[in-house]
């Protein structure tokens, strides 16, 4: 065996399991090794019997006096009692639900567990305690140490994989070779992956688990920023088109608006500006908090690009928005003899540049044509009908294809933007330049990482005279008068937003985990919906939308919305991005602790938009101390990066869009929030690629970033 070996050939794996260890991406001992615990236990406390505390982890060595198995038929359970023994006392020991137990542990064993004591009506007793047989000399490894606890996925517990783990470490440890070059590891005093893997999977101590966690932290890393910036040279190879700055059309345009664009909007613009006027493509993220007014940069960097002769293609994650960036877009460049093309799923919109103001359905077989231009027989030119390309991920079809396409604006898209623009250009010699705009604040340590390949552009104020949104948790007992509170906004002409974390609630039948308990309590839309449209507010007109509603479905209720149709939109998460509801004046957020503070932030600056004093109201049913310190945050702060800095500080990066894609074992997340080995990873990343671009001696790197850019392909 070895460390390629797939999990199919070894002997211990039934096939159940290894059907279960596939649905994990796990085909190889090497995956399995490399599948971490989360978190651990320590167990290391080996006192006697009599010595144990309640309510304190402890780890019990003695011999098993009796044993049995009964079925409580009340509460239809196994219940295992035992009593065990060592020199200084005796104590009883329950198991639920583990009827096999008697099957393995027999009177007259000697056993370890390792768990709590509790005190009841019976007295007291350890409670599901974990188990070993052995004695004390044995290599303990579910008991008596620091124990890993694995991810509890795909119905793979944590013993199965230690039992499984520790005979193929030991059988293959000799076959491990180091993955990281050797001068990395000796510079940045790294422990070696042999040592590590022991380290991480059956530590000896907290702290040499910690300095394996480290190591492996600093590995995934590393790999991330080497991936980025191998993309970033691959890129600054790349040609594109030099578009030239029109600046008597920029001036024009920036005459044009009904309003003053702020500093920030310039700075960006210019920067933007910059960028097109070279002849390597432009890989720019323009990130600017929710209103800051990125579609006037972005229609100004459009409107350079085709007064150049170029097309712009402006893609959107919903249908909703690529509509709202159409109609947008339209009334920005009307004075500009523009052909703007919106493609969605369905319903294809057209708005020429001959038929000024008006907007006319298209045949999707005529939009295409107009966007892939034809040849004008007399001066051989291309000759395009469609300037500007608006649409959802319709667009990157194989069907869509541009004559000279020669920007790519892509909203909340995060990540992907390589790849999307590779499946846009595919038609094409030059790359076209690219712009991803997203409203998520990224701390400095993950836009490192995760956006290591961008130049950053920020829009960090909010254009003037918007008034400060009121903040508020409602406490409990509150509500009714919240309730009187949204009707006299509602009598004002103003409109509400309600969201629940959550769509349905769930049945009561269904068998839930602890933590599918405590999701079963929060609410719901279509809960919430049923109450407020007939109980509440029955008089007034209340809508609901939520992500499993169909398109159209959605896009009607969204247009209502914004007709001012409806008084009060229930809703999930799905109205988060970008949505622009003018006369919207109340945020009201069910389960306020369920969301990231970035999120909440994303929410709440869907109103507001237009100078009515508008409210966020959180309601949460969470009385820790962590939901405290984060809706005080929101309360306190208007800045969105401060509150993701917050947020990764309080929560870990997990929530943030554009981690997980990597693939970061949950162990390692923490690590992203240590700027300083962030920073390591990449200076160590850059001096190897300066050193070695195409990573010649390094095979294991080259393969694992191969790995790499497999799975990026994937998503
Ligand atoms: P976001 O950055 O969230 O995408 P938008 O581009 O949708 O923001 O802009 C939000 C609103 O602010 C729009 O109605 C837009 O017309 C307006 N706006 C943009 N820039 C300015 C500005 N400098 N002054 C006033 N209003 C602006
Ligand atoms: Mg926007």
């Amino acid at each position: 065996m070895n460390l390629a070996t797939p999990i199919e050939n070894i002997p211990r794996i039934g096939p159940v399991f290894k059907k279960k260890l596939k649905k994990l991406g796990i085909k190889t001992v090497q995956d399995l090794l490399f599948h971490f615990p989360r978190r651990y236990e320590d167990f290391s406390n080996l006192i006697p019997i009599s010595k144990i505390k309640i309510n304190e982890i402890c780890t019990v060595y003695g011999k098993i006096l009796e044993i049995k198995t009964n079925r409580t038929w009340k509460r239809r359970m196994f219940l295992t009692q035992a009593i065990i023994e060592d020199e200084t006392g005796a104590i009883k020991v329950t198991w639920f639900n583990q009827p096999y137990l008697t099957k393995v542990l027999k009177k007259e064993d000697n056993v370890f567990l390792s768990g709590k004591a509790i005190i009841s009506k019976n007295g007291i007793y350890l409670s599901n305690p974990i188990y070993e047989k052995g004695d004390l000399s044995s290599d303990l490894t579910h008991t008596g140490r620091l124990i890993p606890v694995y991810p509890e996925t795909a119905g793979l517990s944590s013993r199965w994989l230690r039992f499984i783990l520790k005979p193929l470490l030991i059988n293959l440890e000799n076959q491990i070779d180091e993955t990281l070059p050797e001068e990395i590891v000796k510079e940045y005093n790294l422990m070696p992956v042999k040592k590590a893997l022991w380290e991480i999977h059956f530590p000896s101590s907290v702290k040499l688990s910690q300095k394996a966690q480290d190591r492996f932290s600093f590995e995934e890393l590393f790999y991330i920023q080497l991936f980025v910036l191998r993309e970033r040279n691959r890129f600054n190879q790349e040609k594109s088109a030099s578009l030239l700055i029109k600046l008597e059309t920029i001036q024009d345009f920036v005459k044009s608006l009904p309003f003053k664009l702020t500093d920030a909007q310039k700075k960006s613009a210019w920067q933007i500006l910059k960028d097109l006027e070279r002849q390597r493509p432009m890989n720019r993220l323009l990130e600017g908090d929710v209103g800051s007014g990125k579609t006037v940069v972005a229609a100004m960097a459009a409107l350079n690009t085709i007064k150049q002769g170029y097309q712009t293609a402006f893609m959107a994650p919903t249908e909703i928005l690529a509509k709202q960036h159409f109609l947008e877009v339209a009334k920005l460049l009307q004075d500009f003899k523009v052909n703007i093309g919106l493609l969605t799923g369905k319903q294809d919109q057209f708005r020429s540049k001959k038929l000024k103001n008006q907007v006319i359905e298209i045949s999707r077989k005529k939009l295409l044509e107009k966007t892939i231009g034809e040849i004008n027989p007399h001066t051989k030119d291309l000759v395009v009908g469609v300037d500007i390309l608006i649409g959802t991920h319709a667009l990157i079809q194989d069907k869509v294809k541009f004559g000279k396409l020669g920007l790519v604006i892509l909203d909340e898209q995060h990540r992907f933007g390589v790849e999307q623009r590779a499946k846009l250009c595919r038609s094409q010699d030059i790359v076209p330049h690219l712009l991803s705009m997203t409203a998520t604040p990224i701390p400095r340590t993950l836009a490192l990482t995760v956006y290591g390949d961008l130049d950053l552009s920020l829009i960090d104020e909010l254009p003037k005279g918007r008034k400060k949104i009121i903040t508020k948790v409602i406490k409990q007992g509150e509500r009714e008068k919240t309730y009187d509170f949204i009707r006299k906004e509602v009598k004002k002409k103003r409109q509400i937003f309600v969201i629940c974390p959550r769509i349905e609630k769930n049945d009561d039948n269904e068998e839930l985990s602890e933590a599918q308990m405590s999701w079963a309590k929060v609410k719901a839309v279509k809960e919430e919906y049923e109450k407020l449209s007939k109980e509440i507010f029955p008089d007034l007109k209340v809508k609901m939308l939520h992500g499993k509603m169909a398109t159209k479905e959605k896009e009607n209720i969204m247009k209502d919305f914004k007709n001012k149709k409806t008084d009060i939109l229930v809703s999930t998460s799905v109205i988060e991005v970008g949505i622009d509801i003018p006369n919207a004046t109340v945020m009201m957020i069910e389960g306020a602790e369920r969301f990231g503070l970035a999120q909440l932030h994303q929410f709440r600056g869907r109103v507001g938009r237009a100078g009515y004093q508008s409210y966020c109201l959180l309601f949460t049913d969470s009385h820790t101390k962590k939901t405290y310190q984060r809706l005080r945050a929101l309360i306190n702060s208007e800045d969105g990066f401060k509150l993701a800095e917050k947020d990764l500080e309080i929560r870990g990066p997990g929530d943030f869009s554009g981690t997980r894609q990597w693939g970061i074992p949950d162990l390692m997340m923490n690590s992203l929030k240590n700027i300083s080995l962030v920073e390591k990873t990449r200076e160590s990343a850059k001096e190897i690629l300066l050193e070695d671009p195409q990573l010649k001696k390094y095979s294991q790197l080259r393969a694992k970033l191969s790995r790499f850019r497999q799975r990026i392909h994937l998503e």
